[in-house]
């Protein structure tokens, strides 16, 4: 392959996505690579025996014009629908219904779904770690865990969460492996538990109630997945995703234990004894939250033919990760002059 044209992109989450689909739409091919054995990154999803739940976001605002009309057009593609409609929240004055001008969406059928969708027509080299970058005279060249060399690359985008990152970029480029330090990252336990039978009513909740913010006890937000469009014949399946504190204090945990912790705290706001789930399980995102100063474009880019982009370099929603992404795409393109 030539270096003149090529740019590899680590990472297949949102932001690595939305950069090779700005490159696709302005002539340029890319090659992605992720760890992981399909695209998602953190709008992942996990089969289970009965259930599909998203482990990841759970749903995605989007506040920006450029990514609200991208969401319109997913939304007419069927690739995403406005979820959840019925939204609730419990803190001490027990639950009430929630309700704010912000409009939330969710994929379909499944969170992952849109991530699948995005990288089709992409090259995408899955269950591939990179674990370092060369600089040769033809140009970068990438280095997997099992040995293998990939390149040259003329440009190589980082997508992975900012520590991930870090490791790659820290022998070639100082400020980049600066602004990968000036980001912390918070870590979330997200829990599911699936049941054979519904749920019972909760006391003064409608029974059509979709997700639930959580401002007691251990957990963040409760969803239930059955609920997500396109997922409505599944039986009840719930995820439990701990609140920041609860997320750092067990973050050495293993994860039976949290699972039965975050149960527990659920069952405990339900105030009524809840079926046994007949599945009960959690994952951990060491790098779920990126907390630090986000100024500049949104994506960092270095003179030495390396980038970084993610939601890390805006904030840490959903729609930072494309529109850093798609926005490093394109500066790219205008880079390389196409
Ligand atoms: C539990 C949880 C709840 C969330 N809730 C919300 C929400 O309600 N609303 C919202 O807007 N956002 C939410 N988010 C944030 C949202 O999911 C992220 O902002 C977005 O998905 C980040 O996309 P990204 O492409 O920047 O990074 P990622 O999705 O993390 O993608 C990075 C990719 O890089 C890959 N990778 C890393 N290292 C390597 C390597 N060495 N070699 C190859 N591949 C590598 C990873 O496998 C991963 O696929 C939530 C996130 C989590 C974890």
């Amino acid at each position: 392959m030539s270096a003149n044209s090529s740019i590899a992109i680590i990472g297949a989450g949102l932001s690595g996505l939305a950069c090779a689909r700005a490159l696709a739409d302005c002539g340029l091919s890319s090659e992605i690579f992720d760890k992981a054995r399909g695209p998602g990154g953190r709008l992942s999803s996990r089969q289970l025996p009965g259930a599909v739940v998203d482990l990841g976001a759970q749903y995605f605002t989007a506040r920006e014009k450029r990514f609200a009309s991208q969401v319109d057009a997913w939304c007419h593609e069927g690739l995403v629908a406005p979820w959840p409609q019925r939204l609730w929240r419990i803190d001490a004055e027990g639950w009430q219904l929630h309700q704010d001008a912000q409009r939330r969406y969710s994929a379909v059928p499944r969170m992952s779904a849109l991530t699948r969708a995005l990288s089709e027509g992409l090259t995408l080299h899955a269950q591939t770690r990179i674990t370092g970058l060369e600089q040769c005279a033809d140009g970068w060249w990438l280095a997997d865990d099992k040995g293998h060399h990939y390149g040259p690359y003329m440009r190589v985008v980082i997508t992975a969460p900012t520590p991930q990152a870090l490791e790659l970029i820290a022998p070639h480029d100082a400020t980049l492996a600066a602004d990968c330090r000036a980001v912390t990252q918070q870590p979330c336990w997200a829990g599911y538990a699936l049941f054979d039978e519904p749920l019972p009513a909760l006391p003064g909740v409608d029974a059509d109630w979709q997700a639930a913010f959580v401002n007691v006890g251990p957990i963040g937000v409760v969803s239930r997945n059955d609920a997500k469009p396109g997922r409505q014949t599944q039986g009840e399946s719930l995820t439990l995703l701990a609140g920041a504190a609860a997320s750092a204090d067990w973050l050495e945990d293993d994860a039976d234990t949290v699972a039965s912790r975050l149960f527990s705290a659920f069952a405990s706001l339900c105030g009524q004894p809840l079926p046994t789930p007949r599945l009960l399980g959690a994952h951990r995102w060491r790098y779920a939250k990126p907390i630090g100063e986000t100024t500049g474009p949104g994506y960092r880019l270095s003179t030495l033919g390396l980038a970084l982009a993610g939601d890390a370099f805006r904030a840490s929603r959903v729609e930072d990760a494309w529109l850093s992404g798609h926005d490093l795409g394109q500066a790219l393109a205008v880079e390389i002059g196409q």
